[in-house]
């Protein structure tokens, strides 16, 4: 237990703010800058927030275990039939509960070295043993620091049960293919799942890149998980889905704990998805303030690598703590990635233009 806790400990620095969030708010007010969490700086939906408050009354009672009515509206918005989705506690829960349903001592699981830090977690809660897979090299044209698939496929071992990727990645921003995850899944052997993190999905704006949710109903160990933390702007509810073929998402529903969405995140999350306009809103503004920002990083010799996500990994080329307590003396929030082993990055989140700005004068 001992052994388990120090790993998921270690893992979990990597994913945890640091620092006294409600101090600094009260320290800098308006001032502030939080670009530390890839949040959508737009907030929710006006329609999500209608029927949240709507909701608010009826939370004496407990929620609908199914989440059938916000099912339903996935299934139509997706095209998936409903027993192909389970919801989930922000998609955090879901890629936990993937391995403790999937994967225990005996087995393996595998990701890349850059991968999201929930991933490396997920592997410690179930016991598993983790393979840590070298990621490309900084220098790589289209995905610095971003997953090797070649070299994840070649590291899947008989005794593997899971691999996690996250299309695009955090923190690096990278991304591949439709094509090349379709050779991917091709070369994985069908009794190992395949998780596919597409929290960013939304803000892709690259072409070949779509959805792993195009191969699954040829891969039914494909799994593909959402958020509607990010575009959607819905992080503090905590709400998130899988879509998976329907004889894993039985499995996951015996296993979850029963009420893991709650009543106000339940409305709140089927009205944003009604919400088109504020969707593409979000897109366009992040497209949009994620070059500007990268210029104006660009001009003061800060390089930032590629995006499709709410997020910029800017690369210093040094150390990055120093830089980081400097912005954050200033009230201006970043995360420094010595946790991944990233040491000489920071990442940066698309925070609104006040904030960006407020970024930009603090720099040295
Ligand atoms: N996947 C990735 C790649 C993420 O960056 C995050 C949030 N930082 C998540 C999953 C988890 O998001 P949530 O639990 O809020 O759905």
């Amino acid at each position: 237990a001992a052994k388990l806790a120090n790993a998921a400990t270690a893992a979990l620095r990597a994913y945890d703010p640091g620092h006294d969030l409600p101090a600094l708010r009260a320290r800098f007010g308006a001032q502030i800058a939080e670009l530390g969490s890839n949040e959508n700086p737009l907030g929710p939906s006006p329609f999500a927030l209608d029927a949240m408050r709507a909701a608010l009354p009826e939370s004496f009672r407990y929620p609908d275990p199914r989440g059938a009515s916000l099912k339903a509206a996935l299934a139509r918005h997706l095209g998936v039939a409903e027993d192909r989705i389970a919801l989930g506690n922000g998609s955090h829960e879901l890629l936990i509960l993937l391995a403790q349903c999937f994967a225990d001592p005996a087995h393996s699981v595998v990701f890349s070295q850059y991968g999201f830090a929930v991933f490396p977690i997920a592997t410690a809660v179930a016991g598993a043993q983790p393979i840590r897979v070298p990621a490309l090299p900084r220098e790589h044209a289209s995905a610095p620091f971003g997953h090797d698939l070649d070299a994840i496929a070649a590291a899947i071992r008989a005794d593997t049960r899971l691999v996690y990727l996250a299309n695009p990645n955090n923190p690096t921003g990278t991304w591949f293919g439709d094509i090349e995850l379709e050779r991917f899944v091709a070369r994985v052997p069908e009794n190992v799942l395949v998780v596919v993190d597409e929290a960013y999905c939304e803000y892709v704006d690259v072409a070949g890149l779509t959805s792993a949710l195009r191969l699954a109903h040829r891969h039914p160990n494909l799994i593909v998980t959402r958020t509607f933390s990010k575009a959607y702007a819905l992080a503090g509810l905590r709400i998130g889905y899988l879509l998976a073929h329907p004889s894993v998402v039985a499995v996951l529903e015996r296993l979850r704990e029963s009420f893991n969405v709650n009543n106000v995140a339940l409305a709140g999350a089927e009205a944003a998805l009604t919400d088109h306009g504020h969707l593409d809103r979000a897109r366009e503004f992040n497209t949009g303030e994620r070059t500007w920002l990268a210029d104006a990083l660009a001009k003061r010799g800060y390089a930032c690598l590629p995006s499709q996500t709410n997020f910029l990994l800017v690369d210093l080329g040094r150390d990055a703590a120093e830089l980081e307590r400097h912005l954050f003396e200033r009230g201006v929030i970043v995360r420094p990635m010595g946790g991944y082993g990233l040491a000489q990055t920071l990442r940066i989140s698309v925070g609104s233009r006040a904030e960006n700005q407020r970024l930009l004068d603090a720099l040295p």
